[in-house]
């Protein structure tokens, strides 16, 4: 028999058909086997899980620490360490960075960046910049996870940051949709129409900058579900396999809900958007500034209703750290504050919570925030399930004990800035993570080591 590097034994497992009272074992990085309690093999470590549950660590899909440029934001190492602290063990890193990771060149140049510095395991999304195949061709070759493109303008004085990725232009949106298409990688939008955000910001100009609602008046839902809308539409064309980010409105779920079913589409939302409304923005200022905004509580109850019929099956973070003194500077000023959330240790607790008033079951929160991506983006089961070869990727949890949220135990750099959740009690806490077999983060203290992080690609390239 062999010898095991890890037992985590007495348990409850969740395997890819339910919850399951076994142990598991953990060799070279792997998940080696799946033993009723007491039948495993002798291990040099074993971890008493018994009043724990040990789920596949979190694979979340949307992530901006935008290194190696504004380190004062948050670095590689500190969001990886924050993620780990999440029981987050994959992060797929946007594209948004001073340059845009709109060319090999720059797609290599980050790679070689995280790899020296990440935490936990990361992947890497390209924008499809120049749109020529070369390019394109280029950067599926150096492992890009998928694709994003924004249907916005480039916000004022941040060219270089979406250079290659802001395609305001219909054609140019469906051109990228039609030259991704090939690629059967994901093509990710963020979707609110150009066009209406310049209609609705011009008349958001004679509103008081200070209030949340100017905010939400200055792009309101419709600008969102009209770029969704074409978006969907073209891809009955392009044929590309489409992810809509971050749906926050009852509008946009509509749209979504009609157009199922006539291309390869998916859609997602975050916490956020879930487990706030407008008056939580109306209370942490420009700190709960977010684009698209945080809307109403029937939008939120229509993204619920979505989830629950499968209409919406993703639910990501979009962690955006920012700098104390950016937010700060923008203060009473809606339209000039950056906007961004950090929101990596809030995914897994707010989850679990929403497991434990009822709304959804452990089975369908760990799909939304883990299985279904790793799915989608073509990692699983490597990532997203504990099966015999499966990455030992794990992250155990208490689900009666409470996190609550505040800066003072929060691991992002952001945390000055985490005002939107400050003083939130979620039930269900992360106790420890593993990645790879080691443990990365336990008891409240991460320990994981920069640069042991790998890169994660497609598995058709790995
Ligand atoms: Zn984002």
């Amino acid at each position: 028999m062999t010898t095991l590097d890890t037992l985590i034994a007495g348990g409850e497992v969740l395997l890819p058909d339910g919850l399951a009272r076994v142990d598991l074992g953990i060799k070279d990085g792997r998940v080696a086997g799946i033993y009723d309690p007491g039948t495993a093999p002798d291990a040099a470590d074993t971890q008493d899980a018994s009043k724990h549950v040990v789920l596949p660590g979190i694979v979340d899909i949307h992530f901006h620490v935008r290194a190696p440029s504004y380190p004062e934001r948050g670095t590689v190492e500190s969001e990886t360490r924050a993620a780990a602290a999440g029981g987050v063990t994959t992060i797929f890193e946007m594209p948004i960075a001073k340059p845009c990771c709109s060319t090999p060149e720059e797609l290599e140049r980050r790679r070689d960046h995280f790899a020296e510095h990440a935490v936990v395991d990361f992947a890497l999304y390209a924008a499809p910049g120049d749109l020529t195949e070369a390019s394109r061709d280029r950067m599926v070759d150096l492992g890009c996870i998928a694709w994003k493109i924004f249907t916005t303008e480039s916000p004022p004085g941040r060219a270089d940051e979406f250079d290659g990725l802001a395609f305001p232009d219909e054609a140019d949106q469906l051109r990228a949709l039609q030259l991704l298409a090939d690629t059967s990688r994901p093509v990710v939008t963020h979707a609110e129409s150009a066009e209406l955000l310049r209609h609705f910001g011009t008349l958001a100009k004679a509103l008081d900058p200070a209030d949340a609602a100017t905010h939400n008046l200055s792009r309101p839902a419709v600008c969102e579900a009209v770029a969704v809308a074409k978006l969907l539409t073209m891809n009955v064309e392009a044929g590309a396999k489409l992810h809509i980010a971050h749906v926050t409105s009852a509008e946009t779920v509509a749209v979504i809900r009609g157009m199922q079913g006539t291309s390869d589409f998916t859609a997602e939302s975050c916490p956020q958007y879930l487990f706030a409304t407008e008056a939580d923005v109306a209370r942490a200022g420009v700190y709960g500034k977010v684009n698209p905004p945080i809307r109403f509580q029937a939008d939120q109850d229509a993204l619920w209703q979505a989830i629950a019929d499968g209409v919406i099956n993703y639910v990501t973070t979009d962690h955006a750290p920012f700098a104390k003194a950016e937010k700060q500077a923008a203060e009473g000023n809606f339209p000039g504050a950056p906007p961004g959330v950090p929101g990596i240790e809030t995914l897994l607790p707010s989850m679990m919570d929403a497991v434990a008033t009822g709304r959804v079951s452990l089975r369908r929160a760990h799909d939304l925030i883990c299985a279904n991506g790793a799915k989608r983006y073509g990692i699983y089961p490597w990532k997203g399930a504990l099966l015999p070869g499966s990455a030992a990727d794990v992250a155990i949890v208490d689900l009666n004990a409470e996190t609550v949220i505040s800066k003072d135990t929060l691991h992002t750099h952001a945390r000055e800035v985490a005002h939107l959740y400050e003083g939130r009690r979620f039930r269900g806490k992360v106790v420890r993570t593993l990645l790879a077999g080691r443990t990365v983060f336990a008891d409240g203290a991460v320990v994981g080591e920069p640069g042991r992080g790998r890169y994660v690609t497609p598995l058709d390239t790995a």
